[in-house]
């Protein structure tokens, strides 16, 4: 990188040295000086490379999409300012008024109100499916379908989805099949090898991992959607802050190790849980009594995920009990901290659903959602069974 320049203003210039930092630089510069107008020209035109303004592109956003694409084995990809701006960019940089979307039916909650809300405003329709049915999302899909949008093991129930069925969908129906990776990651799924066309990631999750930042990432196999990707979210301003996004870069350093641990705990406490008097049902999607446990197994392989979900029989107050009694685990709505966290979906992801709607999809007021952090897997389970059993005292 070259030196800032002298100015007036900010006169110190950055200290030479002929060795180079082994950290990546943080540049919190929004604005880039040129030479000359001829440079910005060479710019502009692609005969050399440059940067310009932050809201366009900045290089520790730079450096961590191409870590990202490398782990998802594509190129070109973006970081926006959080896992929601990635899933607008790719969403309202791609469709317009007249076009069609289906979506899985148990998307993030924000994904759903996308898809209900505000891409009906603006004249795209969209129809929410069965995700782990592939048949059942085929009826969806109208001459003007554009895009299927789904997340491989859904939040909280930890449902998996055809991939396989669902692809093939996509390309016989000349779809674009949209994958929100965030709970799988790339170590555990790779969607443009089961042939998905666009990435999504929340960065914020596992993948940063510190619940410090929030990033999201999008990335389409095709170049032109990806520059319209990218000019939806520089236009919308839908940028990374550098910080941001050298702090993610940071934690992605430890992402394979934390993940690693992170779900072989998961699959330990899940088996913990399904001892325990007073846990009613264990949701992990790579237990056999899981309802997906072998499509988990053909999709994700050994590597499962790092979330499980139960229910503990008793209701509210058996709920209220068990967090109270939790101690050392924060109950907190995100996942993929290094630390475990609680959510209770009933009073807080899934509040403003219908109860009736909620309890046909498995969510009691004693269901609860595990994000398994790394703390030591007997602290963890002693964790659990004492709060567990307060729960069942209440
Ligand atoms: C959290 C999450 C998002 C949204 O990401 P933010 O970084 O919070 O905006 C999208 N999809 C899934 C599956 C998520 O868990």
């Amino acid at each position: 990188m070259r030196n800032s320049r002298p100015s007036l203003i900010r006169p110190a210039t950055f200290p030479e040295s002929l060795s180079s930092p082994v950290v990546t630089p943080l540049s919190p510069s929004v604005v880039y000086a040129s030479d000359s107008p001829d440079e910005l020209d060479a710019q502009y035109e692609g005969r050399a490379q440059g940067y310009t303004y932050a809201r366009e592109g900045h290089p520790n956003a730079d450096v961590l999409a191409a870590r990202l694409d490398a782990m998802e084995g594509v190129q070109g990809g973006i970081v926006t300012g959080s896992g929601m701006a990635a899933v607008s960019a790719v969403m309202m940089g791609l469709l317009k008024a007249g076009d069609h979307v289906v979506g899985g039916d148990q998307l993030y909650g924000r994904s759903l109100r996308l898809m209900t809300q505000d891409l009906p405003r603006l004249g795209i329709a969209t129809t929410l499916a069965d995700p782990t049915d592939a048949a059942s999302l085929a009826a969806a899909i109208r001459r003007e379908t554009r895009m299927i949008l789904v997340e491989v093991v859904s939040n909280p129930t930890l449902r998996v989805a055809d991939m396989d069925g669902l692809a093939r969908l996509a390309r016989e129906r000349g779809v674009l099949l949209v994958v929100d990776n965030t709970f799988t990651t790339p170590r555990a799924y790779r969607p443009f090898e089961a042939g998905a066309d666009i990435v999504i990631h929340s960065v914020t999750k596992l993948l940063a991992g510190h619940s410090d930042v929030t990033l999201g990432y999008a990335v389409a196999r095709d170049a032109d959607l990806q520059k319209a990707i990218y000019d939806f979210a520089v236009t919308t301003g839908l940028t990374p802050s550098p910080f941001d996004c050298w702090l993610a870069e940071r934690g992605l350093a430890t992402f394979d190790l934390r993940f690693e641990r992170a779900q072989q705990s998961a699959a330990a406490l899940a088996d913990h849980l399904a001892t325990l008097p007073g846990v009613a049902r264990v949701l992990y999607p790579m237990r056999e009594d899981h309802p997906d446990a072998a499509r988990a197994r053909a999709l994700l392989g050994d590597q499962g995920c790092n979330m499980v979900s139960f229910e503990l029989a008793g209701g509210r107050a058996a709920a209220n009990a068990f967090t109270r009694a939790a101690q050392g685990l924060a109950f907190a709505p995100t996942l993929g901290d290094v630390g475990t966290t609680l959510s209770h979906p009933a009073s807080s992801s899934h509040r403003a659903m219908d109860p009736a709607a909620r309890a046909a999809l498995g969510m009691s007021e004693g269901f609860f959602r595990v994000s398994v952090g790394l703390e030591d897997i007997d602290a963890l389970r002693a964790v659990f069974t004492e709060a567990v059993a307060a729960a069942q005292a209440a």
